[in-house]
């Protein structure tokens, strides 16, 4: 819910407005998961909602740690389904990487998620309470720690699942809840161009990350079939028009294959396309997983094409894989477990605030 959502449902339950505002902030700022803990709605009214609602649309299934600090969730759905989650510590910053959906349509051919295929979409729900498992986890294990990024780059294509997305981010973002900055949060697409359009449209500005992954249409329609819908001509076209805040750039992906994408020459393309955006690009080496017949580029190539980049003017940022021992990397996430130690989980109550009425 909305907090409009929220107030309507106070109402409809014959509680007044303001009800609706003070769960709704139990819920999205406190992070609170049980009822019981309202301590300013009246006994009466404590009952009724445990009745007739519920908090929390996922559980944690299990928690895998990396060696490098990274945490992988996996969490489960109502339905009993499972999705993945991916808790990032970097310096002061702490990155989560959520999911969107369970699986994905897009079919990218060297992403592990598109292996499993379009389940279904997450709900808005399901997308926040990702956010509000990993701040219980990160309060638990690592007090000190607070969760200051998100990313849209898990499972699934956001903007396939817009709608849902859009209400998210309104929900995240609203400062009577979990108040997260928009200018910290990034939404990632294989480029639909037109629910790009759209997003342009909105009043919600989150960054934009495009994961191009190839110089040219011929690699491009290869690798993402996505590209023989909205290739790179209509992708960068519509790019070229979205409204940009001040002082933000768009962030083109781009995984490095061995022998596929990872020439001077497809540098070179590359320099090129991006010519007059304002961008920066984050090289992704691919991230190893049985399905796919790919490898990952020898670090002296992986270099070699960096410089080229940059040499042509290109703001060029080499992203080292991140919890790649527990499958938690970029493009890693299909829920395949790997024997890796499952680590408990302990969740802290919340603290109560003091009653108003
Ligand atoms: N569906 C959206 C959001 C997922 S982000 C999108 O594709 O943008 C996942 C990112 O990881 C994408 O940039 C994708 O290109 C990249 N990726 C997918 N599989 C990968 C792999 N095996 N190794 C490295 N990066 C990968
Ligand atoms: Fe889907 Fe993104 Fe994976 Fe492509 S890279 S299959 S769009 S999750």
């Amino acid at each position: 819910m909305t907090l409009d959502d929220a107030e309507a449902f106070a109402v409809a339950q014959g509680w007044a407005r303001f009800r609706g505002e003070q769960i709704w902030r139990w819920v999205h700022d406190k992070g609170c998961r049980d009822i019981s803990e309202m301590t300013n709605l009246s006994r009466e009214v404590r009952d009724q909602l445990a009745e007739r609602a519920t908090i929390g649309s996922l559980q944690i299934a299990e928690v895998q740690s990396s060696s490098d600090g990274t945490r992988k969730l996996r969490l489960t759905t109502r339905d009993g389904q499972s999705i993945e989650s991916v808790l990032i510590p970097d310096g002061d910053k702490t990155t989560q990487c959520i999911s969107s959906q369970i699986g994905c349509a897009v079919d990218c051919q060297f992403c592990a998620t598109a292996k499993m295929g379009l389940k279904r979409n997450l709900d808005a729900g399901e997308i926040v309470d990702q956010v509000y498992l990993a701040r219980r986890l990160l309060a638990e294990a690592e007090p000190e720690r607070r969760l200051t990024n998100l990313v849209y780059m898990g499972m699934g294509e956001p903007l396939h699942n817009y709608d849902n997305l859009i209400k998210s981010l309104r929900i995240l973002t609203h400062d009577k809840g979990a108040g997260l900055s928009q200018r910290r949060i990034t939404v990632s697409t294989s480029g639909l161009v037109p629910k790009l359009e759209r997003l342009g449209g909105e009043d919600i500005r989150p960054n934009l990350a495009v994961s191009l992954n190839a110089p040219n249409d011929q690699i491009r329609d290869d690798i993402m079939p996505i590209n023989r819908k909205w290739n790179i001509g209509k992708l960068l076209a519509a790019l070229r028009a979205y409204p940009l805040e001040q002082r933000r750039r768009i962030t083109f992906e781009y995984v490095l294959l061995a022998d596929v994408n990872d020439s001077l020459v497809h540098a070179a393309q590359l320099s090129r396309l991006l010519v007059g955006i304002k961008c920066k690009v984050n090289l992704i080496p691919w991230n190893p997983h049985p399905e796919a017949p790919f490898a990952r580029p020898a670090d002296a190539v992986i270099e070699a094409f960096q410089d080229e980049c940059k040499r042509l003017g290109l703001p060029t940022y080499l992203r080292t894989p991140r919890g790649d021992d527990i499958d938690a990397a970029c493009g890693q996430l299909a829920n395949r477990s790997n024997g890796s130690p499952i680590v408990p989980l302990r969740v802290r109550k919340t603290p109560p605030i003091p009653a108003v009425d």
